[in-house]
């Protein structure tokens, strides 16, 4: 069977195509390769930077970088707009910002304005913190920093300051109070503050996030305050102070048409306000450009790239423009998912693999074992054989429905107390290694329709991979909305795949699984992977991180933070790439601290319990000051599972 297949087919079985976005792919020797460069055919193999980041100590999980991915995605949307502008002729510019929620790790949000440079990219941000964070990046005084979310007057008053100093920020006012506040502050100030207005269209998003819009929306003013806030600037002579009108339909926009409709939507408003002599210069179209998590191409998944996206926003506004023959704005986005989503891949290192199905073809029972253990066998041996294939389907699903009634009749004699532990022990082991049999004569059959029975079979027998990571730190839109990620082995890709998988991880949570996986197959609750080899370690990747994810991570189970290295793509370099930077994950006093533990206190408490054994004679002191020591030592380790502290015996 391993020759019939390809490293072809492991790029079809696990979608890449679809996903990758052309950054990633399979190379002849079955490992995945990364293509950072945006117009450049450079590739490094993930096994050499894995190779590297061991060879340095660095520990698992592990969070890889591209930043030059980063870079790339920019550069694309940025590309896509100029493109859509020139296409239909806008006559006016676009600038991008980047909403920082999406992913505010430092080296992010620079490699971001880096490669945005050539675009005058801006930022955006939605919090208090993120607003002091940002401010002292904004380069040149042109640059723009949208500021979402609510505002109290503490906040807007920093915003105020920071137009003093010539700062191109704006304030995007989300309540009619929030506007009362800032004209208040501006008119304490003796200044004009410039701001914009979120505005609640009646063309709402679809999917998860449709909420972000529509009249219901927590979000943004309604148009009788707007009117009421256009009003008041005229009395005020103000109106140059309005300068942004803003939508965001929320994230991971799945209909591109309804997009068109808030843009015409939007525009309309916008003609509407320059009629009134509102010289709005920006129209702020928000986030939401979609990522196409799956790699498919159904209803309800991201079916638009990047270019279509621009092509239908400012297609969109240049039609209502051209009609209300009013100037074009400054077209302005703030695409989060779309720019960061592709540029990181967690690492994990499977720890172990739980199948059921373990009794071997040497595999015989006890001379003394119970009459069900003997039962069971046979029925094993007989599936195993060629007698089996006779008998067709009809006779394979009799044989499990027999499996099935010893299996059950086992536990009730056990419930009973009349079959010992070693012999429920080995029905147990029986009938799993019968009820694999039986799949895989059925498999071989291919039956048309399959019976019922395969189905429950199927799921029966999938293996639980644990793996060394948490779910809720690395995957936490997995386990809160069910968002798919691709996940894939890194290596091992020109063999065949034949294990049935479930990943779980170190939490001791229910929750802490993936439940969901991106494949080629229908069935999409499993993962199909390679069987374990002892002693060698075999590395997932978990693909499309950057978005939200390996930021918004919780702290269930203090596990914390994973190891972090940034690899940058070069062909001067032996293997095409080098390290920038390693960040080490959480330590255990950085969680312990978070829920206020600290180590003097912690160590107390352990020298007083320790000095009461010592003084009942439990343990000698000696020994007692080195479990002390080693208790100590704890502090700086890192929260995930070690595997270099594991014994080689
Ligand atoms: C979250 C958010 C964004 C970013 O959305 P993406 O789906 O990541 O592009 C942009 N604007 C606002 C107002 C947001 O709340």
């Amino acid at each position: 069977m391993t020759e019939s297949w390809s490293v072809e087919d492991a790029a079809a079985l696990y979608r890449v195509d679809g996903w990758s976005d052309g950054f990633f792919d399979v190379n002849e020797a079955g490992h995945v390769v990364v293509r950072p460069i945006d117009g450049d055919a450079l590739t490094i193999d993930i096994m050499d930077v894995l190779e590297e980041t061991r060879a340095r100590g660095i520990r698992f999980p592990l969070l890889l970088r591209f930043q030059d991915i980063l870079h790339a995605r920019v550069k694309r949307l940025n590309r896509a707009f100029a493109e859509a502008i020139e296409n239909v002729d806008y006559r006016n510019v676009y600038r991008g910002v980047y909403p920082v929620k999406v992913n505010q790790l430092h080296e992010v949000l620079e490699e971001v304005i880096a490669a945005g440079k050539p675009y005058g990219l801006g930022l955006e941000c939605g919090s208090k913190a993120e607003l002091v964070a940002t401010i002292p990046h904004l380069a040149d005084d042109d640059g723009l920093l949208v500021c979402n979310g609510v505002k109290d007057p503490q906040m807007l008053s920093l915003i105020v300051a920071a137009q003093t100093l010539g700062k191109n920020v704006i304030p995007v006012m989300e309540k009619y109070v929030e506007f009362e506040q800032l004209m208040a502050i501006a008119r304490r100030e003796s200044v004009t503050s410039q701001f914009g207005v979120r505005v609640r269209l009646r063309t709402t998003g679809a999917g998860k996030w449709a909420a972000s819009g529509g009249y219901r929306s927590k979000f943004g003013i309604s148009l009788p305050e707007l009117i009421d806030i256009v009003d008041r600037l005229d009395a005020d002579d103000a109106k140059d102070a309005f300068v942004l009108l803003h939508f965001h339909l929320g994230s991971q926009i799945t209909e591109i048409q309804q997009l068109r409709a808030a843009a015409k939507e939007m525009s309309q408003i916008y003609a509407e306000l320059v009629g009134r002599g509102v010289n709005v210069r920006y129209l702020d179209v928000g986030g939401g450009v979609g990522v196409n998590y799956t790699g498919s191409f159904e209803d309800g998944s991201i079916n638009y790239g990047l270019q279509e996206y621009a092509n239908t926003i400012v297609s969109a506004v240049q039609e209502v423009c051209d009609e209300r023959d009013v100037p074009p704005p400054i077209l302005v986005s703030e695409s989060g998912r779309a720019m960061t989503a592709h540029h990181s891949i967690l690492v994990v290192e499977t720890l172990g693999a739980f199948r059921k199905d373990r009794a071997g073809d040497d595999y015989a029972p006890p001379a003394d074992a119970h009459r069900l253990v003997g039962a069971l066998h046979a029925t094993l041996e007989w599936l195993r054989g060629d007698e089996a294939l006779n008998d067709g389907v009809a006779g394979i699903v009799e044989a499990y429905h027999d499996i099935e009634v010893a299996h059950q009749e086992a536990s009730t004699l056990f419930g009973m107390g009349f079959l010992s532990l070693a012999d429920n022990a080995q029905v147990e082991r029986l009938y799993w290694s019968a009820c694999s049999a039986a799949l895989a004569r059925l498999r071989e059959m291919e039956p048309e329709p399959p019976p019922v029975q395969m189905q429950k079979l199927e799921e029966l027998l999938v293996d639980q991979y644990l793996c060394n990571f948490s779910v809720f730190q690395s995957m936490l839109d997995h386990w809160a909305i069910d968002q798919p990620f691709p996940i894939m082995p890194l290596a091992r890709l020109d063999e065949r795949p034949t294990r049935r998988t479930m990943l779980v991880d170190l939490t001791c949570d229910s929750d802490g699984k993936v439940g969901q996986y991106v494949s080629a197959n229908e069935d999409n609750s499993f993962l199909e992977l390679h069987p374990l080899n002892d002693g060698e370690p075999y590395y997932l990747g978990v693909f499309l991180m950057g978005a939200y994810q390996d930021i918004m991570g919780d702290a269930h189970n203090l596990f914390g933070r994973v190891s972090e290295v940034h690899v940058y793509g070069d062909a001067e370099e032996e293997n095409n790439f080098w390290l920038e930077k390693s960040i080490p994950g959480s330590a255990v006093h950085d969680m312990l601290a978070q829920v206020q533990y600290f180590p003097n206190d912690l160590r107390r408490r352990m020298q007083d319990l320790i000095k009461e054994k010592i003084d009942s004679g439990a343990v000698r002191p000696k020994r007692a000051m080195q479990i002390l020591d080693q208790y100590m030592a704890f502090f700086d380790t890192q929260t995930y599972y070690d595997t270099t502290t594991e014994r080689k015996e």
